[in-house]
Parts: C-alpha cells; structure tokens; sequence
C-alpha cells in the first residue's frame, strides 16, 4: 500500500487592510463591524487591489523559488455560500501570480523538498455561526468581518507519503510565514488553514482515489485526519469496497472523517476572468525591491549554523524555529565567539526564563551583549555558573549590563589567595575528623570540606582554588 498527500494551504496576508477594500482585517472584533459595499459585495461597488498584499505574496513565492509570473489574472468562482455575500469569490485561477517551486522538510530519511504546483492570490469568505458554536437559539448567524481578507494559497505537488511529513511540511511553511514577517500563521485564529488530498493505493506505480478533507485547524488534526483516512482507505482496498471521488469533513472529537458532498470538478465554478480588475502585472524594480529586502531564509541560516559553527542539527533546529531567536544568537556569537557554549545556556537557561515569563526573546530586555557578557565572566571566574543563574534574571527583565547585575547582587567569584586560605584554615580546624579523614588517603573527603569552604564564603569563593589550597594545608 502507498499513501499519496497532498496539501492545500491558505495563509492569510498580513495587511492591515482588506484585499480589495479599505475594511479593517482585525481579528476577534464584533460581527459585522468591518464591512463596507464592496466586501458585501453590492451592486456597483468597485474592488481596488491591496498593493501590500501583493508585495507580501511575491515575497513568500520568491522564497518558495516558485517561478513569478509577470502578468497573472483574477478570476471570478461562482458559488452560493450563506457566508459569500457575493455568491462569487474573487480568485486566480489558470493565470496565477506564481508556479513552481518547494519547501525543504525534515523527514526519517533526511531533508527532503516538497514541490509545489502553485501559489495564488484570493479573497477569504465571511463565517457562518451555528447553533452548535454558539447559544444561538437554533439559529445560525454570519460575520462577514473575514469577507475579502487577502489569502495566497498555496498548492503542493502529491509529494508526502504520511500524517508526519504533512504535519512537518506545516511546520517549516509557519515558520517560513513567521521568518518572512508575511502572516501570523496562527491557526486558532485562521490565518492558516489546510485541506488535504489523500489517495491509498496497492499499486506505488499509480495514485489512488483522491479524497479530499477540508477546512483542518490544527496541525494536529491535519496529522489525525490523515491517520485515520490512511487506514478507512486501506480497509476500503482490502474489502473491495469502492472509495468515490468525495470531499470530507473531520470530526475533532471522534477522530473520524465522514462525506461532505462529492467532489465538485473546476467547471462547477463556472470561473470567468474578474471584469472589475485590470491584469496584475508585476515590473521589474518591484521583483527586485522585494527581492532585495528577503532575509536569509531559516533553512538556510539552520544549515549555515551547523557548518559554519559546528552546531548539532538539533540545536540548529532549535535555534531557527524564530528568526528573532536566530538573529540574537547570531549577533551574540559575533561578540563572543563561543557558538555551542551560547547555544546551550540560550536553550536551557534562557529558554527556562521566558518560558517562566511567558514571553518571547524579543519581549524582554536581554541583548546579544548582556548574554555574551554573562558567559565570558563565567568562563573567565569571575561568577561560578551556579551564580550566572541569579543574574540571568535582572538582564532579562531590567536591562542591566552584567557588570551591574554583578555587582549589585555581590555575586564576584573571590579569586584572592590570602582570603579563602584564611577560610580553609577554619574549615580544617572545625572539620577536625573529616580532616584526618583526608590526610590518611580518604580523597573523597576533600569534596565535603571544599563544600564547607563556599558555605563559609556565602558561594564566592572560585571552588577549584579552594580545593587547591585545602589539599595544601592538609599534605
Ligand atoms: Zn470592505
């Protein structure tokens, strides 16, 4: 048996404003509160097209290295949804903005690039809500807020074999959106949406029947959704069963898909080239100026990270999930040329306190050079490791330097020879029978009176000196 996957991702843009009015696209607000002739769609009422929007979907297929099409056109799906005013939605269809291209994802057997078949640009629909969202009274309401919210879909070639790989094709597309600054890819609140195609097939020489799932929320479900319809599938097969061409729905709570309707084929939509729109024709310079200002694109940096700074994989993983995470570990690194020491303390450490915090790196005040700061007073002595962990937190929350931090905690290491000699000779006198331990061969004693000693010195005494000048005194 061979599983073929496909996926269909819409990604909301992020504008503040509407694709083709100038309604605002804010999230959560009352029904029916960001609406205008144009996202109702009545008559007369004229589309302008959102330039931001645009410059936002040529950056994400430039990063895709989709092939850009100089002149693309929208077209008109005809269709009747309670939550599509206009009975037509604006859309690409065989002339879309951009073709080609794929998304690198780790699989068990590597990174491998998934193709895609397309990416285009479109309008999203309003939001139906039923009695059972909501306490309604039976009735079932609609907010046509979301009504023309700019989309780039985005098509992939049949090209994942399992609910996993579809599940990390997720992933490395959110964090591509997230890096590129192109939408919040935040799936709670809609702006990433997925629906799969998935065919079983006994034969690997040929795809079976492709049964569509639509509208999945989470990467979980996504992941569930493609578990399950992998075994319905396989039964179907094994008990000669016929499986329809169809469109299915997901139920989250039993974990099962059911048929929606069957699978309406392109010319259902009676798709005809928009008349109010001109051809969207993309020039040179604008390429050019979007091209100019893509950042270096996470799979890239994850892999320089390991080359170039001896990174393990999961480390540069770890490191790359957020450009900002990425950018101050990189400009740490730069002032204190220590990669796999600051890659540690951020992933432990740092991690422990926004975690704490609840916050991202970016939200607190710690910079690249308080951290770099912090780490070369540990390995020079001056503070004990133990001791860093106290000053992480006034770096954090107050921006301190470490210097400040150190101080004002009295946190120095005491590297002074005559001080923490003076403590040893008390520490041996008090320790009497530990001592004598000691000095007729029980080394293991010696751990115990250098214990003693950084009690004494309230933790600052710098330990391997101590324990030094302990086996001194005592031979
Ligand atoms: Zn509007």
């Amino acid at each position: 048996m061979i599983t073929t996957i496909g996926l269909e991702i819409h990604v909301q843009l992020a504008t503040r404003s509407k694709m083709f009015c100038g309604c605002s696209t804010a999230f959560g607000d009352e029904p029916n509160t960001h609406i205008c002739p144009v996202c109702l769609g009545l008559p007369g009422a004229l589309p302008v097209l959102n330039a931001t929007a645009v410059q936002l979907a040529i950056g994400i297929a430039m990063a895709l290295g989709c092939q850009l099409h100089e002149v693309s056109e929208f077209s008109r799906k005809n269709y009747f949804y309670p939550d599509l005013p206009k009975s037509y939605q604006i859309t690409q269809y065989d002339r879309p903005i951009a073709t080609g291209g794929s998304l690198p994802i780790a699989t068990a057997g590597g990174t491998r690039a998934i193709r895609l078949t397309r990416a285009h640009i479109e309008e999203d629909a309003g939001k139906s809500m039923h009695a059972a969202d909501i306490t309604l009274g039976g009735e079932t309401l609609v907010d046509f807020n979301r009504c023309g919210v700019p989309l780039i879909e985005i098509v992939t070639e049949p090209d994942m074999q399992s609910g996993d790989e579809a599940y990390e094709f997720l992933r490395s597309l959110r964090r591509l959106v997230r890096w590129l600054g192109v939408s919040s890819g935040d799936m709670e609140k809609g702006a990433m949406r997925c629906d799969v195609n998935v065919s079983v097939s006994p034969d690997p020489s040929r795809h079976g029947t492709k049964v569509e799932i639509k509208n999945l929320n989470s990467f979980r479900s996504v992941k569930r959704a493609i578990d399950y319809e992998e075994q319905r599938q396989a039964q179907c097969l094994a008990d000669g069963t016929p499986i329809p061409m169809e469109t299915r729905h997901f139920d989250e709570a039993l974990g099962t898909t059911a048929p929606m309707r069957s699978k309406e084929a392109s010319n259902d939509y009676r798709y005809f080239p928009e008349p109010d729109l001109p051809l969207l024709m993309l020039g040179a310079a604008e390429l050019a100026s979007v091209r100019e200002h893509l950042p270096e694109l996470p799979w890239e940096m994850q892999a320089r990270f390991e080359s170039e700074f001896g990174l393990t994989p999961y480390d540069a993983a770890l490191l790359t999930e957020e450009r900002s995470t990425a950018e101050f570990f990189q400009r740490t690194v730069v002032i204190s040329n220590n990669p796999r020491k600051i890659a540690t303390y951020m992933e432990t450490e740092v991690a422990k306190l926004l975690n704490e915090r609840g916050k991202t790196l970016s939200e607190t005040m710690l910079t690249p050079e308080a951290l770099a700061g912090l780490l070369t007073m540990v390995e020079s002595g001056i503070i004990s490791n133990t001791a860093s962990k106290d000053v992480l937190p006034l770096l954090v929350d107050t921006g301190v330097t470490p210097d400040e931090a150190v101080r004002k905690l009295g946190l120095e290491q005491v590297s002074d020879t005559s001080a923490i000699e003076e403590l040893a000779r008390q520490v041996i006198i008090e320790n009497a029978a530990q001592a004598e331990q000691f000095r007729s061969g029980k080394e293991a004693v010696l751990g115990f009176l250098v214990g003693q000693l950084m009690k004494k010195s309230k933790g600052k005494a710098n330990p391997k000196l101590a324990g030094e000048l302990l086996r001194k005194l005592l031979g």
